[in-house]
């Protein structure tokens, strides 16, 4: 328990709902998580924040995975004037053997404060506190027992994706398989900071987007299908004789108004040529109706956080690619590399591509990356009633005028 009086952080722990003080302090007998629970209070009382970054640290080999931590106190509170935290790759939708879990805790009590964060935004297993000299130690534990360090800094952050199909019946492709596909194909993009900033991959089975990827990931992977949602009547039918509301429930609130219910013959159809396969109906009833078979997923650029330009979401580059095992995902990588040297080329220092692309114009950007423009990249209908053909696309006449080629804008 704590040696000091804590009073702000004691009001922390009130209330029905857990408190991270209460998890803290049971590591309390770590000098390291002492400290940092003191240094806490004392930032409450001073209104300001004691951590600053302090130089660069890290492993052997490596440009990233480790976040230097220092306090602006060290005198005052000793076993946080380092604090660095240790980004541990996760695996595959975040799947442990308990054999696993105290592997990893009990390295992380011999070389650092016990105190771990599972799992941070980027995804990885997020280990807080340790000094400078037992980083390499540390790491070499973890190394030699088959784990590996996250990505941080200007580089690409580890790629996460969601359970898939190990657990979930929406999954449109092996959401797992891809993300750790990617993930030993792109190490050296991970362990080597040589982007103009970060880049983030994240992955789901379908338009839940159980990671988030719309609104976090530069490149979103998102699952989708391109035959017909599978519908089990058998099963509508229970619904409906359960006195389950489909229509008020289900079909009302379809977007686009692509599915209908009969309930005379408590039969439900959908017009597979307008559904926007946004998932509400499979999830309203998921008994009975199904994503199709002909799965893959639509691929998407540009969302982030706010920090040069506001908060985006990411935007439909391609409507959808199948991503297929077999092939080892030879098309999405090959898109991949393009934008990553596309944005390398461009961008500012700490300018995301969806910020590039913001800055540079879409048009542009599906012209050097090499993709064509379809009708589901559209944002928001066109405001500007002009329209730019590319210089090398105006056709000079025989009399000195310009006539328009016949090619569509790329
Ligand atoms: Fe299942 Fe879709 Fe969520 Fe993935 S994103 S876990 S496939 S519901
Ligand atoms: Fe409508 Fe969405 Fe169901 Fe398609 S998936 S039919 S758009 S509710």
């Amino acid at each position: 328990m704590s040696e000091k009086k804590r009073p702000l952080l004691d009001e922390l722990k009130k209330g029905p709902w857990p408190s991270f003080v209460n998890e803290m302090e049971k590591e309390a007998k770590s000098p390291m998580t002492e400290d940092a629970l003191n240094l806490l209070e004392r930032s409450f009382n001073d209104k300001m924040v004691h951590w600053k970054h302090g130089g660069i640290v890290g492993v052997t080999g490596y440009g990233g995975g480790v976040i230097g931590r220092y306090t602006d106190l060290p005198e005052e509170f000793p076993e946080v004037k380092e604090f660095h935290t240790v980004r541990v790759n996760q695996p595959s939708g975040w799947f442990y053997t308990s054999d696993a879990l105290r592997q990893l805790s009990d390295i992380w009590e011999k070389y650092g404060s016990g105190l771990t964060n599972f799992h941070g935004a980027t995804g990885d297993a997020v280990f807080l506190g340790t000094k400078t000299e037992y980083l390499q130690k540390c790491f070499n534990e973890l190394s030699s027992n088959g784990w590996d360090l996250g990505g941080s800094g200007s580089n690409l952050r580890t790629p996460s994706a969601c359970v898939g199909p190990a657990r979930c019946n929406s999954a449109c492709f092996d959401t797992l398989d891809l993300c750790h596909n990617l993930t030993n194909h792109y190490q050296d993009e991970l362990h080597r900071p040589s982007f103009p900033y970060k880049f983030k991959i994240k992955i789901s089975g379908c338009a839940n987007d159980c990671v988030s990827a719309i609104a976090r990931a530069d490149l979103s992977i998102i699952g989708t299908w391109r035959d017909a949602i599978r519908i089990d009547q058998e099963a509508v039918k229970e619904y409906a004789d359960n006195g389950y509301e489909i229509q008020e429930l289900v079909v009302d609130k379809c977007p686009t108004g692509a599915c209908t219910f009969d309930a005379d013959a408590k039969e439900f159809a959908v017009d597979n040529e307008n559904c926007v396969r946004c998932m509400h109906c499979i999830n309203k009833m998921s008994k009975a109706l199904r994503v199709g078979k002909e799965g893959g997923a639509t691929i998407l650029i540009g969302g982030k956080a706010t920090i040069v330009q506001s908060a985006f979401l990411s935007w439909v580059i391609v409507p959808f690619m199948k991503l297929d095992k077999e092939d080892d995902y030879e098309e999405l990588k090959d898109l991949i590399e393009r934008i990553f040297e596309w944005w390398d080329e461009n961008a500012k220092v700490r300018e995301r591509v969806g910020e590039l692309i913001y800055r540079k114009g879409m048009r542009v950007f599906l012209k050097e990356v090499g993709l064509e423009p379809k009708p589901q990249m559209v944002q928001h209908p066109r405001a500007n009633p002009y329209f730019f053909w590319w210089p090398d696309e105006i056709i000079q006449t025989a009399d000195g005028e310009a006539a328009a080629g016949t090619e569509v804008e790329k």
